[in-house]
């Protein structure tokens, strides 16, 4: 098993096919939020973020947010959208992942997470046993603790493209 390789690769959240995700039987949708839905230091979220998770909804899926960032951050950004949010949730840890499936009563192979890292968030949802999705970051800049992770990325991707199994920016959709 390749713990850091998605399931399913897109260039951004706006082209995910959520029919895809139908198809998986996916039914609980997990969205890590800094470079995923918005960049890390824009603090709100907007209409494309807020039309995302009414699609996604309104295919049956429900929806949370899942980030490793503080309670501050997150609530701020989650307030006006309406759905529970996971602050602190020390990805790729795979408790806030259990936790989430348990207050949703949605088993692992009907729940997918979104996010834009190899190291918390595909390696998080691959030992969580979920469909795991990437999504390339929405911008280049970065919190410091998260710059060193993206050099040990560098490494991952360059091993992946080595041996055919992913490349970067080869995205499925
Ligand atoms: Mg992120």
């Amino acid at each position: 098993m390749h713990l850091f390789k998605p399931d399913y690769y897109v260039k951004s959240f706006k082209y995910m096919d959520i029919n895809r995700l139908k198809k998986m039987n996916i039914r609980l949708l997990l969205c890590d939020i800094d470079n995923t839905l918005v960049a890390f230091d824009e603090p709100h979220s907007n209409e494309g973020v807020r039309f995302f998770i009414e699609m996604v909804q309104s295919a049956g899926i429900q929806v949370a947010l899942m980030s490793n960032n503080v309670k501050s951050r997150t609530e701020k950004f989650g307030q006006a959208l309406g759905v529970r949010i996971y602050s602190f949730s020390c990805k790729p840890f795979p408790f806030t992942f259990v936790k989430a499936m348990k207050d949703f009563g949605v088993r692992a192979d009907h729940t997918a997470l979104i996010g834009d890292q190899l190291f918390t968030d595909m390696l998080g949802g691959n030992l969580a046993g979920i469909t795991t999705i990437l999504t390339a970051p929405i911008v280049e800049r970065d919190k410091l603790d998260t710059k060193a992770l993206r050099t040990l990325e560098r490494f991952v991707f360059h091993h992946y493209e080595k041996k055919g199994i992913m490349k970067r920016g080869d995205f499925d959709d």
